[in-house]
């Protein structure tokens, strides 16, 4: 079968590999439709890894014995670990990630355990590929609403950083929050019009004022967003780092200002389980033009290694690899 495999550092061709065909106990051989292009991918393709592998974590894909469309669950975490017991799968000691350190979906077909694949209904089901980022953006959403009790306020003014699928998930999650009375403003620093936060009434700022926000929601997972989501935060703040920051760079503060200003800085890891999954498919099953919106272009596979070689995504998308196209 055809397949996009990474053999090292920003090497990555499309290859004939072997079909999958064996699988073990509780696991099946599903025929992937349509695979998000995230940034991690990207990421993980210019830094290489220390095997050759299928990247590819947002996978729709569909099964020979069943009808529908089903989307993958990437973490299979063991069950039994200490994490797993308290629900923590995201931080299994023995998480296998499909897409990042077993082989994902960036092929024609993908050996998963059954468990792992949760059916949804959606008019398109390319919107499938939504359903995991939107389930660790619940993760992250019920981080910053368990944290917002150390705010002096009810009402956060709230800055999000970063304009890409990340920020668009977290401000939708946000403003659709009944709990969440937060006034939501945005910064990214193209000049490019970013559909989403119009539609959902997000006042864009050209360049951020300093000890404005109660909390700033750091969606790039660029250096210079964290910089300036330290610099902006108001004295007492929350500093919510989502965009996933680059392996060896150190928070551009000192902790002798994080103390002085009384600032908490908060994370937020994965988060794909049952539960997040059954309520991304409800949002989006709820809400499909708000998400439609969100899928940028439809690539076929053999235009992935350009890709992810030269990231360049509609503002405010996800670019998506058709496998039908
Ligand atoms: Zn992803
Ligand atoms: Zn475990």
């Amino acid at each position: 079968m055809k397949a996009a495999v990474l053999y090292g550092p920003n090497q990555v061709e499309i290859r004939d590999v072997t079909t999958p065909n064996l699988p073990q106990k509780g696991e099946v051989i599903a025929e992937v439709e349509f695979v998000g292009v995230c940034r991690t991918d990207q990421q993980l393709t210019a830094a290489g890894l220390d095997c050759e592998r299928i990247l590819g974590h947002e996978v729709v894909c569909q099964l020979p014995q069943e009808q529908g469309h089903f989307a993958l669950n990437d973490e299979i975490s063991c069950g039994q670990c200490s994490y797993c017991q308290e629900g923590l799968t995201s931080h299994c000691q023995n998480l296998q990630e499909l897409g990042v350190n077993q082989d994902g979906g960036y092929a024609e077909k993908i050996c998963v355990p059954r468990k792992a694949l949760y059916r949804f209904e959606f008019n398109n089901p390319a919107l499938g590929v939504l359903i995991e980022p939107l389930s660790c953006a619940l993760r992250g959403v019920e981080r910053i609403q368990a944290a917002t009790n150390l705010l002096s306020v009810s009402q956060p003014a709230t800055l999000v950083i970063g304009g890409g699928l990340s920020g668009a998930l977290i401000s939708y999650l946000l403003t659709h929050s009944p709990n969440n009375k937060c006034n939501i403003k945005l910064y990214d620093i193209s000049k490019m019009p970013i559909p989403w936060a119009e539609k959902l009434g997000i006042e864009r700022v050209e360049e951020p004022e300093k000890g404005k926000a109660h909390l700033v929601v750091e969606c790039s997972g660029s250096p210079g967003g964290l910089t300036t989501a330290l610099q902006v935060v108001r004295n007492a703040g929350i500093v919510f780092i989502y965009g996933v920051p680059k392996a060896g760079i150190s928070l551009p503060v000192s902790p002798h200002e994080l103390f002085m200003r009384e600032i908490a800085v908060l994370t937020s890891f994965a988060g794909v389980t049952e539960k997040t999954i059954a309520k991304a498919i409800a949002h989006i099953k709820g809400d499909e033009a708000f998400f439609e919106q969100l899928l940028g272009r439809a690539i076929p596979l053999e235009k992935l290694p350009e890709e992810l070689t030269h990231w360049n995504p509609q503002p405010g998308t996800r670019t998506i690899v058709d496998m039908g196209a």
